[in-house]
């Protein structure tokens, strides 16, 4: 197995950094890099930059604008951009989605939804979790009862990330309450403008709107905004999460965290030196590192195996729970290095364009708030206990 990168993949990361060199707005770049609000419309103008250089929709077949890059390159795709400090893709749309009506969708749904998602007319959210139903996914109970034409949906999601944003959601719902829970579940496609629906914000312990509730009640869903057959719901989600745990290891994310973290900690003096060179802080941060190469290593190893024709299984698990665990390490290592600084929360602090006077320095203000945020890496896409029971079942086979 051969780990290191061929003349064409060096080729296509010089490509990669060249264009993320001149097309990277700076601000939407220093926003990322120093952990500063992004808004909506940031999202949107890199995402609208990524379409027309045609590198927005990674996973999708050629034919309906995707690029097929090989898994090499996504991971160097993944990397680079990283490294430059460009917004993480909101995967619900393009990366969610988008691969299950291309591969279960009928012709005119490939027409209408996948145009829109390029263009960024369409922002989708998740609907999968309730509030009974979320590592437990098969026992969610938002009902969709067949009316002619229509399906009247009822019930609640919950956790729905951007939800606030989003035009259109999709939903697993209940379509047969007798069948066995798996068997019961279809996939609908929803236009959040239509009546009975209602979201609610959820502020999170790092003060941020990132997540909702979003109720249903006697909400019309047009019969073709089904995808494809009802009650086949489950089959369809479990191919969507095979594409979101994709990525979750976010190597190049936690490498760029690294990298700021030692910025953050020779910036900060403890005992009249740079932090960094306090033996027990500098020994964690080498810990850190240490881990972090060793899941480089085995994410290149499981690439190469995809490279070479297999399929990743139980070892997207392990590398989902190492690679969430190193980043949420870096986060807690960036909080402590600014000591109190990490208590108080200057919101005004975390915008860009901010004048005022510093509490303590430039980048101390979002450090608190994103180690809160970050603790969801390890319960979203599958929490790390349930990978865990997955590596136990199928790589130690107990
Ligand atoms: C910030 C954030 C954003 C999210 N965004 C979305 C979204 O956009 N759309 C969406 O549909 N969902 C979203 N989710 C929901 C997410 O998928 C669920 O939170 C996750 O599946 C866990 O479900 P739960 O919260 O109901 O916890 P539970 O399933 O109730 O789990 C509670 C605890 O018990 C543990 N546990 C549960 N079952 C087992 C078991 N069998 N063995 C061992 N331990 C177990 C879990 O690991 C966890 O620690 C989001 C969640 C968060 C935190």
């Amino acid at each position: 197995m051969n780990i290191n990168f061929n003349e064409a993949e060096l080729a296509f990361r010089d490509e990669v950094r060249s264009f993320l060199s001149s097309e990277l707005p700076q601000d939407i770049a220093a926003k990322v890099k120093g952990g500063k609000h992004l808004s909506k419309e940031d999202h949107q103008r890199w995402q609208q930059i990524l379409s027309r250089k045609g590198w927005y929709a990674t996973h999708w077949p050629v034919e309906y604008g995707g690029v097929e890059w090989s898994a090499v390159q996504k991971h160097i795709f993944d990397e680079e951009t990283a490294a430059f400090g460009a917004p993480r893709t909101i995967p619900f749309g393009v990366n969610m989605v988008a691969p299950v009506i291309i591969k279960f969708g009928t012709e005119e749904q490939k027409q209408h939804y996948l145009p829109r998602i390029l263009s960024g007319e369409d922002w989708w959210c998740q609907g999968y979790s309730e509030p009974g139903a979320g590592s437990d996914l098969a026992s969610l109970k938002t009902r969709a009862v067949r009316q002619g034409d229509h399906y009247i949906v009822n019930g609640q999601k919950t956790w729905t990330t951007l939800g606030q944003h989003a035009n259109w959601i999709f939903c697993l719902v209940r379509t047969d309450t007798q069948a066995k829970p798996q068997s019961g579940i279809s996939f609908l496609l929803i236009d959040m403008q239509t009546p009975g629906i209602t979201v609610r914000p959820i502020i999170t312990l790092d003060g941020e709107h990132e997540v909702n509730e979003v109720f249903f009640e006697d909400v019309k869903v047009p019969v073709e905004n089904l995808v494809g057959e009802e009650n086949k719901g489950w089959t369809y989600a479990k191919y969507l999460l095979t594409y979101e745990r994709t990525g979750l290891a976010g190597i190049g994310a936690s490498k760029a965290a690294l990298d700021r973290l030692k910025e953050i900690a020779g910036k900060e003096v403890k005992n009249g030196k740079p932090l960094l060179q306090d033996p027990a802080f500098a020994s964690r941060v080498a810990q850190v590192e240490i881990d972090l190469m060793a899941a480089e290593i085995t994410n290149l190893r499981i690439i190469a195996a995809v490279e070479g024709g297999g399929v990743p299984g139980a070892e997207s698990s392990m590398l989902k729970v190492k690679g969430t665990e190193i980043r949420q390490t870096i986060t807690d290592l960036m909080r402590r290095a600014i000591g109190p600084y990490a208590q108080p929360f200057p919101e005004a602090e975390m915008e860009l364009d901010y004048e005022g006077e510093y509490l303590s320095s430039d980048y101390a203000a979002p450090l608190a708030p994103h180690y809160f945020n970050m603790r969801k890496l390890s319960i979203f896409g599958g929490s790390n206990e349930i990978q865990k029971n997955i590596v136990a079942k199928m790589i130690l086979e107990l």
